[in-house]
């Protein structure tokens, strides 16, 4: 029996994840977790709405942590999990581009290892089985473009939020629905990659293929490149992360091979310049990607509230980052201490937009 403490249980990943535990009977949900919404729904025998993550995960002792919390908010669970030697299904990405260097040196001591539930990041994990890091030659992460793709920036300019949460193909919480728009999601998973993988910048390219069939790719030095594919759905990757090293059944279908469109386009970074400068922030390192973590989430916060015109969001970011030195965090007081000083200089700016 495998003993899941599910955070962030009543999302769109929380949810999913709950049908995959329900229809294994090798898992075992031991804790649940929510921010504000109530659990009556969820069946666990210990269940928190709102406050400390880790001790409801210190007294659950599970044998993995899903992290399926929204924002900078799961960056304590990370961190136990990784600290204490406890797998980690990661699907709150934020909290490993805000705590990357944290998170790997918790991780080199504590032993825990990240099973990737970000649908790009399982698909790269699960070409890589049976690679060693110096065949590989890069990574491809593949977007479907969101629902603003081939848009020019005057056709950006007043779209409302209601435009922006109407994902093509994946249905998501709203948070990364909109980073899905502006590309910011691509930029956080570009990191994220990083962090992950221990890629280079340089060796990871963004391409467009809008049918989110194509998860992602890995190019290996004899040129041969695995793509991973599917229908999209987050149940594949949840339950690749969840039964791993074994590979449990889900009812996703098959893939009809007869009707599949499958192309690729670059990226428009003038258009969308969230992947700009999430790149630039990756490759400044140290604290430059919780500065733009953190002013994305205030700028898409103010997005959604309607204080903050789309375009907007990147002016925001860029401005933060362009105000803070990036030098590196001594531990997650001073990481928190930069996140919180970010975000106040974020809400200066969405005054003066
Ligand atoms: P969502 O908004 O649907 O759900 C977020 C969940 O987090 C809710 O259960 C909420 O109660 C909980 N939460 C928020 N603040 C919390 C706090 N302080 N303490 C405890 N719980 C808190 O979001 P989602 O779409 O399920 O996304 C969750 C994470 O997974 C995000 O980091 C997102 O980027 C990532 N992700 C989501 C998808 C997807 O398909 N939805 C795909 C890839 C990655
Ligand atoms: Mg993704």
């Amino acid at each position: 029996m495998k003993r899941v403490a599910l955070l962030g249980a009543t999302g769109s990943i929380g949810r999913q994840a709950i049908e995959i535990v329900n229809a294994h009977p090798e898992l075992e949900l031991c804790a649940a977790a929510s921010g504000s919404s109530p659990l009556d729904e969820v069946d666990a025998p210990l269940k928190q709405v709102g406050g400390d993550l880790t001790e409801l995960l210190e007294r659950a002792q599970p044998d993995v942590v899903l992290n399926a919390v929204v924002g900078f908010a799961g960056i304590h669970a990370t961190l136990w999990a990784l600290e204490r030697g406890v797998d980690l299904a990661l699907a709150n990405k934020e909290s490993l581009v805000a705590a990357g260097d944290l998170a790997l040196a918790a991780g080199d001591r504590g032993g825990g290892g990240i099973l990737p539930v970000d649908s790009e990041h399982s698909a790269i994990f699960q070409c890589l089985q049976g690679s060693s890091p110096d065949q590989v030659a890069g990574l491809v992460l593949t977007g479907s473009g969101g629902p603003f793709r081939g848009r020019t920036r005057d056709e950006l300019a007043g779209v409302l939020p209601a435009e922006a949460l109407a994902h093509p193909t994946w249905s998501m919480g709203p948070k990364i629905t909109v980073d899905s728009a502006t590309l910011a999601n691509k930029g956080l998973e570009l990191i994220e990659a990083h962090y992950l993988f221990g890629i280079p910048y340089a060796q990871i390219e963004v391409v467009l293929q809008p049918t989110s069939i194509v998860h992602s790719l890995v190019r290996f030095r004899d040129g041969a490149t695995l793509a991973h594919l599917g229908y999209p759905d987050m149940r594949v990757p949840i339950s690749y992360a969840l039964t791993y090293p074994d590979r449990g059944p889900t009812p996703v279908p098959q893939l009809d091979f007869t009707t599949l469109a499958l192309e690729f386009e670059a990226p428009d970074v003038e258009t969308f310049p969230m992947l700009r400068l999430a790149r630039e922030a990756g490759e400044r390192g140290g604290t430059a990607p919780c500065v733009f973590n953190a002013a994305n989430e205030v700028a898409v916060a103010a997005f959604l509230e309607g204080r903050l015109p789309f375009l907007g969001i990147a002016d925001v970011v860029a401005d933060a980052l362009a105000r803070t030195d990036g030098a590196p965090a001594r531990d997650l007081d001073d990481l928190v201490e930069i996140d919180s000083r970010a975000r106040a200089l974020a809400d200066e700016r969405l005054v003066v937009a």
